[in-house]
């Protein structure tokens, strides 16, 4: 019989630990603040930001959302954020993803001060997670370490395979795995023998954004798989929710198993408002 790991009950045991610190802060007369960017008007972002910000609350981190047109001009907008990063009243920037098309990405994130950008995606913090130093790390990926680590699974040691390296997920979990004594084997849309280095895996990590691909021929007994893909769409009229794994083939033939939904998302948010506490750190 398998584990559950359940994201939800262990990112609600999290955001309670970090709503008594943010209390003890406040009680010191210090506020944490995150300021929150969007630039456009897309509706889903719109809806996910809403969702972040009651968690924000539920903590006590103030959640300010600064709203740009479309057509802000990449220096404007870099503008704004070193207004950002010299203002002592913000502990933390956030950047909604995607921006459009018109400007660079990574010229935006690199402007945010490192210890300022609890996304965890600018040069620097990356640069601190390869040399195992302190920063923030991307937060999906940490979420991925913490669900293990909150399950008690020792990591020291273990056969971890990665589906998946993007600079999102795939890239820093594997480093964090590391990190964390595991042997880490990383895998891509080109890696051959896919199945079989699956099958070696102690501990599975999946994030290849498709829809139930793994199976229960990707697995050997007594695995534990962590699903960070999460699928959303309608067969014959009814919303289907799924992850990259085929939870119902696999799930028989693990120890722990991530659900979607309920596994690796609500993590993401969590390890985020985690950051934002820590800024306090920095000052
Ligand atoms: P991505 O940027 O599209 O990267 C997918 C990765 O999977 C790439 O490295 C790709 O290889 C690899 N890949 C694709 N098909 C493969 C195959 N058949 N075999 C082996 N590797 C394959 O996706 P992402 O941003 O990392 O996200 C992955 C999934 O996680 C998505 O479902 C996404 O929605 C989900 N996600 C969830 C959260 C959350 O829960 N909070 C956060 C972020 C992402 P190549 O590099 O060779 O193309």
């Amino acid at each position: 019989m398998y584990n559950i790991i359940d994201g939800n009950q262990i990112s609600k045991v999290i955001l309670d630990e970090l709503k008594v610190k943010c209390s003890d802060y406040l009680k010191l007369n210090k506020k944490i603040c995150m300021v929150d960017i969007l630039v456009g008007d897309d509706e889903a972002s719109k809806v996910y930001i809403e969702n972040k910000k009651k968690k924000f609350d539920y903590v006590g981190i103030e959640f300010k959302q600064l709203c740009f047109d479309s057509s802000i001009s990449e220096k404007e907008l870099i503008s704004k954020i070193e207004e950002l990063n010299n203002d002592d009243t913000v502990n933390a920037i956030f950047v909604e993803l995607p921006l459009p098309g018109t400007i660079n990405e990574k010229n935006i994130i690199d402007k945010i001060a490192s210890n300022k950008d609890v996304d965890g995606f600018s040069v620097k913090n990356l640069g601190a997670l390869l040399q195992g130093n302190t920063g923030f790390f991307p937060c999906t990926a940490e979420g991925v370490v913490e669900l293990l680590k909150r399950s008690n699974i020792d990591l020291n040691g273990k056969n971890c395979v990665v589906l998946g390296r993007s600079n999102v997920v795939g890239k820093p979990v594997s480093i964090l795995l590391l990190n964390e004594n595991a042997t880490v084997t990383i895998c891509h849309s080109k890696t051959k023998n896919l199945k079989e280095i699956c099958k070696t895996a102690d501990i599975l990590i999946v994030a290849i954004g498709k829809a139930k691909f793994i199976d229960d021929t990707y697995v050997k007994d007594g695995v534990i798989v962590i699903d960070v893909g999460i699928h959303r769409f309608y067969e014959q009229d009814k919303k289907i929710v799924c992850g990259d794994v085929d939870f119902d083939k696999v799930a028989n033939k693990t120890s722990y198993i991530t659900p979607v939904p309920g596994g690796v998302g609500p993590m993401t948010v969590a390890m985020l408002l985690k950051h934002c506490i820590e800024t306090i750190n920095n000052e």
